[in-house]
């Protein structure tokens, strides 16, 4: 999930290596390591925090060889410390590794290795490929590695150098990016270009089950299977500033765009289809109490409150528990009476939300279990919950939560169907909601091909001062973080209601001048949703409705129609919230604001 650099040449690789990993640092990450050869030595450096810590750790040394492969980290086994950045080792020290993604079977693997003597100083699912790739070796890197690859599940970005191997530099990968970048006598690779376009625009791009060897004499690529692999090089045109936003104008709208990709790492190794059961490593340590539960609270703060909020109809419908859903700030306020084994589910991105941190302690002392559902590995939140599940969805460097939102309720949804399934849902349901699931990263996918639409849409109506988002049910919580992405970086004043609340307030807000958005999927509101935008377009107020494909009625009485591809009722949110946060993109792009970085905002908000 986050960068590899590496480097094979005739030029000392240290500088290469940190002026590569600087151009990386733009995605955020926990730790960050490297490794250069020289001669049968290997150096190795790892700190916890920014690369200016590595830099200034080694910045006296005189490091000659010209070798290297290095790593920012962006932690999902194992705490950001320094035993767990990498490059990782195999236990004599020959092989030194990095590597982007998870290794889905390193549990198993990790068993049988430690069965057979090997000891493990890490606590990532990475040091499994080191402690393989040692033991697979038999004089041939690449081979070893390519041993390795039919060995692990999962997904990797990899480079590995060897202390007996000078001059050479394995790279592989499957679901995670590498390319390969071609110099004169020296050669690179690295997770993005941006790594490497200040040394060279000559590049490869290895495809997925592919493994590639480096020298400063060339590079060899072959498959898995150790077919040779021809491929012609491309040149890149970018700048390194463009190649950080991979052409994007923003993070938020890159982010925006990363969705499909954040559904998939959220589910990835998480589904039994055959079974219709979503397998859940991280809730095990409390599954016995968890199953038998019938009380849950959720806490969170912000855009992972709205989050939990569509959670509650998703726990309602699919299993037998009762949810209710508080704002962190809010909790410790109230005087709850928690019938025994009851849950607490913090959600936060950072995990380290300073209200969300207080309403768990409060809730520990009166005797409820805690789970959090977080995106960094090792966050506070993470260590002072019995149990959770990590969003896996990469840093999120917009202010504005975008695909964290997206992940945290796939993965509502994910606990929702797996305690249903223990609870009364049938093989059936089970079966059909795992398939709808897998569908939803291409379903999104046409819902951002309407990007341009939505930005006309958009440029209709960014000049109101006043929005209104109404939905029911599962739109209800869309509606509210709808209007919470419109305030946050447009400063466009908009109110997220649930649409049955219209007739005792808000309708005296409809004019001409106050556009409304109808979050109105083809689910079991739909009706009284037309009901609703009937009533506002007899006051004359402009409508743009969220809403699903071949939805003919809607046509007619909504002024503009976002079309949404058809889903289960309770999956609609994930896709109907995309629209919403394309319309709140473009509307702050019409009015030039500081999109990345809305004023007086904070991305992660560790005071209270
Ligand atoms: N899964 C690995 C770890 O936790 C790699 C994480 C990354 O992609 O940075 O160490």
């Amino acid at each position: 999930m986050c960068g590899i650099v590496c480097y094979v040449g005739k030029k000392k690789a240290k500088p290469i290596l940190l002026e590569g990993l600087k151009r990386l640092e733009y995605r955020g990450y926990d730790s960050a390591g490297l490794a250069v050869q020289d001669g049968n030595h290997i150096h190795c450096f790892r700190t916890t925090g920014k690369i200016i810590e590595l830099e200034k750790k080694i910045n006296d040394l005189d490091i000659c060889g010209t070798t290297g492969i290095a790593h920012t980290r962006w932690a999902t086994h194992g705490e950001p410390s320094e035993a767990n950045a990498h490059p990782q080792m195999d236990q004599d020290e020959n092989i030194f590794l990095i590597h982007n993604g998870i290794i889905e079977n390193y549990h198993t693997l990790k068993k049988r290795l430690e069965k057979s003597g090997t000891v493990f100083r890490s606590e990532t699912d990475t040091e499994v490929l080191a402690h393989l790739i040692a033991l697979n070796f038999d004089g041939n890197l690449d081979e070893a590695v390519r041993k390795t690859m039919a060995q692990v599940e999962g997904t990797f970005g990899l480079a590995v150098i060897h202390r007996h191997k000078p001059g050479e530099v394995v790279v592989a990968r499957r679901g995670s990016p590498l390319i390969i970048g071609i110099g004169k006598d020296e050669n690179f690779a690295a997770s993005d270009v941006a790594a490497m376009v200040r040394y060279t625009n000559k590049v490869i791009h290895l495809n997925d089950n592919e493994l590639a060897s480096l020298s400063d004499e060339g590079i060899t690529i072959s498959t898995a299977q150790a077919k040779t692999v021809e491929r012609a090089t491309e040149t890149v045109e970018w700048q390194p500033e463009d190649a950080e936003l991979n052409g994007f104008p923003h993070f938020m709208l890159k982010e925006i765009f990363e969705q499909p990709e954040t559904i998939r790492n959220a589910i990835r190794g998480r589904l039994e289809p055959g079974e219709g059961v979503p397998k859940l490593g991280g809730i095990m340590p409390v599954w016995e109490k968890l199953k038998e539960c019938r009380h849950v609270v959720i806490v969170a703060c912000g855009t992972s409150y709205y989050a939990g909020c569509v959670g509650r109809y998703t726990f309602e419908k699919l299993t037998e528990i009762g949810v209710e859903v508080e704002l962190a700030s809010e909790f410790r306020y109230r005087k709850l009476n928690f019938p025994p084994n009851t849950f607490i589910i913090a959600i936060s991105q950072s995990g380290e939300t300073a209200d969300t941190l207080a309403a768990i302690r409060e809730a520990k002392r009166k005797g409820a279990h805690l789970m959090g559902i977080v995106n960094v590995v090792g966050s506070s939140i993470s260590r002072e919950t019995e149990a959770g599940i990590y969003c896996h969805a990469g840093p999120e460097i917009g202010v504005a939560s975008t695909k964290i939102f997206i992940s945290q309720l796939t993965i509502l949804t994910l606990l929702a169907l797996l305690l249903g399934r223990h609870q009364k849902l049938s093989l059936t349901e089970g079966v059909e909601a795992i398939k709808a699931l897998s569908a939803l990263p291409d379903q999104l996918k046409r819902v951002l091909a309407q990007d341009n639409y939505i930005q006309a849409v958009a440029e209709k109506y960014y000049r109101w001062n006043n929005w209104l988002f109404l939905g029911r049910k599962y739109g209800y919580p869309i509606a509210m973080e709808g209007a919470l992405k419109l305030k946050e970086i447009s400063y466009i004043h908009a109110e997220g209601y649930a649409a049955g609340e219209m007739k005792h307030g808000p309708i005296a807000l409809i004019n001409p001048e106050m556009p409304t958005v109808a979050i109105v999927p083809k689910d079991s509101m739909h009706e009284k949703m037309l009901n609703n935008i009937h009533e506002i377009k007899s006051r004359r107020g402009p409508v743009i409705a969220i809403a699903t494909e071949g939805d003919e009625k809607i046509k007619e009485m909504a002024d503009d129609v976002i079309e949404i591809p058809q889903t289960l009722d309770y999956l609609y949110p994930i896709l109907c919230v995309v629209p919403c946060q394309l319309l709140a993109y473009h509307c702050a792009r019409f009015l030039n604001r500081e999109i990345d970085k809305p004023r007086n905002l904070a991305k992660s908000v560790t005071v209270e």
